[in-house]
């Protein structure tokens, strides 16, 4: 409707000016066209009458004998023949034409006295010549010279009449102007009102939207804060649990320490053979449940967000020999190849924190020892991107496909047998991943079962600015 509205007012407006254009145009051209047709009709009448009266005034003279006069007479009879033609073709209508014809006619026989005047003017007989100019032929001219008058006066009227049609032109044009120029004023019109309606048609939804928008903004902001104090009473409960399991574990590990540290002293007394055994399975049972508790501490305490790493520089390759002296007696009690190398470029100082480093790869290698009964395990430390991997392989059991994703979550083992086999809580891998996440890396794993594994954990350490001599890092 707006569209059909807006497109009707341009384009009457467009016809409008130019049909005013057009017609302007016209009318111009009329006035001029009869402007010049006046200009022209007034020098011929000019002309005629000059032309009649230097006529008169050349007969008159040759009747007296002025010989030079009857020539004068006839070129000035040859140019008012061409002058009253001219006069003639300027009468536009059929009135006009009849008064030029009826004019000629009074010429012809006035003319014919003249001439035959100055026929005898020519022979001498100035008497009869004289006499032609008498009596008929001035009735004759004076028939004529009013006659010449109505043809002026027909003349100016038809100008005056051509002026009338002009004005009568204007007036129609000036009155359908008037019309459009309403139309089109009332066509704008109703154009500006809608837009004005859609206008506010607009700002009654920019401000709905604008309330709705606060409203939203309000739901948001309430929202946000219950999520803020949801987020906080979970921090809260969280660090309560850390809380009660850090001193649950310090009011378990000081009677347990007291127990494993009885037993063993139990056990370098007199014993017989079999309380030999039973208490070193109280010792054992005490160890076991002293790393337990340390498992679960040190992930609570990582989950909970408490733990922060240390930044300082410490030497890779002395990390690789002790893990080497740790475990190379358990590997020569098991007999299993074992090495760990640190590769060239990974050889020397880093910054990071080395206690969790060390954790890292002790759990692997822990591991890697529990579950390979032959074959070998190897410890490998190298670069890759500027970053530190740690990688322990092993030919042991492997772990199947389906649950090389399940051992990384925390109380799970590869399957139900594994703890009655190889002991264990299911805690040591998770706390490896978590402890790579939060150096900024992660734990790979690829494995086949009956094979062997290896672990890849990659670490976003950095290298200590000054590197110290690389020593030899080969330790096995
Ligand atoms: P835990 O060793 O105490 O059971 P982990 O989280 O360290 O707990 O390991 C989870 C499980 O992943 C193990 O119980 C075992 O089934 C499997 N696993 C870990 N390392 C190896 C390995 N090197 N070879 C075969 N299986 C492994």
């Amino acid at each position: 409707m707006r569209l059909v509205l807006m497109g009707s007012a341009l384009v009457i407006t467009v016809a409008a000016v130019g049909v005013a254009a057009f017609g302007m145009n016209r009318l111009v051209d009329d006035l001029q066209d009869a402007a010049e047709h006046q200009a022209k009709l007034s020098q011929v009448q000019r002309q005629v009458m000059a032309l009649s009266y230097g006529m008169t005034d050349a007969v008159e003279r040759a009747v007296e004998g002025d010989r030079a006069a009857i020539d004068r007479h006839d070129q000035l009879s040859r140019e008012l023949d061409d002058t009253l033609t001219e006069l003639l073709s300027l009468s536009v209508d059929e009135t006009g034409a009849r008064i030029e014809q009826s004019l000629n006619a009074e010429r012809e026989a006035y003319l014919a006295l003249e001439d035959v005047a100055v026929a005898f003017a020519r022979r001498g007989d100035y008497t009869r010549a004289e006499e032609m100019l008498s009596g008929e032929y001035r009735d004759l001219k004076l028939v004529y010279t009013n006659r010449l008058d109505e043809a002026l006066d027909y003349a100016a009227s038809i100008m005056d009449l051509e002026l009338q049609r002009a004005r009568s032109t204007a007036t129609w044009l000036t009155a359908i102007g008037g019309i459009v120029l309403i139309v089109i004023a009332i066509l704008w019109g109703l154009v500006a009102y809608d837009a004005h309606a859609q206008h506010r048609k607009l700002l009654i939804a920019r401000r709905a939207l604008q309330s709705h928008n606060e409203r939203l903004e309000r739901a948001v902001a309430e929202r946000t804060a219950d999520l803020e104090s949801a987020k906080e009473r979970a921090e809260q409960a969280n660090r309560a649990k850390s809380e009660f399991l850090a001193t649950m574990s310090h009011e378990i590990r000081t009677p347990l320490n007291g127990v494993i540290g009885m037993a063993g002293a139990l056990k370098r007394t007199q014993l017989e053979d079999s309380q030999h055994k039973m208490i070193e399975v109280v010792e054992n049972s005490g160890q076991t449940l002293l790393a337990i508790l340390n498992d679960v501490l040190d992930l609570s305490r990582i989950e909970s967000g408490q733990v922060e790493l240390e930044e300082a520089p410490f030497e890779v390759d002395e990390i690789a020999s002790a893990a080497s002296a740790l475990f190379t007696p358990l590997a020569q009690e098991k007999n299993l190849e074992f090495a760990i190398t640190v590769t060239p470029a990974a050889r020397g100082m880093w910054v990071g924190d080395a206690l969790r480093l060390r954790q890292v790869l002790h759990n692997l290698l822990s591991n890697a020892m529990k579950f390979t009964l032959e074959g070998s395990v190897t410890g490998r430390i190298s670069t890759s991107g500027g970053h530190m991997v740690v990688e322990v392989a092993d030919t042991g059991i492997g772990i199947s496909q389906d649950r090389q994703d399940a051992i990384f979550e925390r109380f799970t083992q590869a399957d139900n047998s594994t703890t009655r086999k190889y002991g264990g809580t299911g805690l040591g891998l998770a706390i490896t991943r978590k402890i790579a996440k939060l150096m900024g890396g992660d734990v790979q794993l690829e494995s086949e079962e009956g094979k062997g594994s290896t672990f890849r954990a990659r670490l976003k350490l950095k290298r200590a600015e000054r590197t110290a001599d690389p020593k030899a890092a080969q330790a096995a």
